[in-house]
């Protein structure tokens, strides 16, 4: 069986939180597992860059994080290659020849970056910078020059694919039939929200639980998570719709257990405490063996970085031969005879 490529990637800006395991990572875990797609991940580092340009060391240090993180949970580095973005310079080669085919009003247009660019004003203040707005460019250069065929994405990342998409039409319709239009594919987890009920989960927010949490941190932040603020006393009959404590039960409970929570709550029969003791300790089930096998890479990172390496080694193979066809058809193929 043909298995289909898919491309997929994460900014290393900090470690991993639960956001990202339900939101992609056991996704990926389950495409790889599946035998029907051969995964490549990478660590974008470049694309960390555009809006971390003065923090290059906070990039650089997460680059190991993220792959320990992607390790812990299940991803496997004898099926899915796990590589470096920047040390793929084909990526950088292609982005120029792509800039070409895409206008500046396009990219202002693009609905994700115009939410990012609204995001960061404290980044960017009133202008953007040339390389952040352009990173759907980079971005679309990374999944073709790997010849994806596959983007695993949330809804709010689908313009950049359709931004992808259009650019490959119109390098197909000048230099020939040469670049795979990729297909982007809904990732069927939704966004988790944070502790404190925000639609976004993440470290400037302080409302995350991460990977490689201790069971003392896990214990610390549940304990803070926003409940229903009518209930004072445990006898009062709560809402666990409007509680975060529910939201993660639902997460990390069995159904019964979850239909437990919320009956209990709405009865007045269930103590806030009790019920985010709870939630803890189910959090940190589910955590622990990740933990354990994060602490074995940690302990090894030399077979972190042999991962690194032969991932990188073998996405630069595939994106040579890409930019050798590409140049072909660019007529830029000098003295190639
Ligand atoms: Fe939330 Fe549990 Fe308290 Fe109900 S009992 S409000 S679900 S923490």
């Amino acid at each position: 069986m043909n298995k289909k490529r898919i491309v997929t990637g994460d900014r290393p800006t900090g470690r991993l939180h639960i956001g990202h395991y339900f939101g992609s990572l056991k996704n990926r875990v389950a495409m790889q597992e599946s035998g029907e797609y051969e995964p490549y991940i990478l660590i974008a580092d470049v694309q960390a860059l555009t809006d971390n340009f003065n923090n290059p060391e906070k990039v650089r240090k997460n680059v190991r994080e993220v792959v320990m993180d992607y390790l812990s949970v299940g991803i496997d580095p004898a099926k899915t290659t796990i590589y470096i973005q920047s040390m793929i310079p084909e990526t950088a080669e292609l982005t120029v020849f792509y800039s070409n085919l895409v206008t500046i009003a396009r990219l202002e247009r693009n609905p994700t970056v115009k939410t990012e660019i609204a995001q960061k004003k404290e980044i960017f203040g009133e202008s953007v910078t040339y390389g952040f707005l352009g990173y759907p460019v980079s971005q679309a250069a990374d999944i073709t020059v790997l010849n994806g065929e596959i983007v695993p994405v949330g809804e709010d990342q689908l313009p950049l694919i359709e931004q992808c998409r259009e650019i490959v039409r119109k390098f197909n319709s000048i230099y020939g039939d040469i670049l795979i239009e990729p297909e982007a594919v809904l990732s069927k987890e939704k966004r988790i929200k944070g502790l404190d009920g925000n639609e976004k989960m993440g470290k400037s927010l302080g409302n995350a639980i991460y990977l490689s949490d201790t069971p003392e941190e896990v214990n610390k932040k549940v304990m803070n998570a926003v409940t229903d603020p009518n209930r004072i006393k445990k006898d009062d009959l709560g809402n666990p719709d409007i509680c975060m404590v529910s939201y993660y039960h639902k997460l990390f409970d069995n159904k019964e257990e979850y239909e437990n929570v919320c009956k209990e709550c709405r009865e007045g029969k269930r103590g806030c405490v009790a019920c985010k003791k709870q939630l803890a300790e189910n959090i940190n089930k589910t955590l622990e063996p990740i933990r354990q096998k994060r602490k074995y890479y940690e302990e090894r990172p030399e077979i972190v970085d042999k991962i690194l390496i032969e991932g990188t080694e073998k996405a630069r193979e595939e994106a040579r031969k890409t930019m050798k066809k590409v140049k072909k058809a660019m007529k830029l193929d000098y003295f190639e005879n």
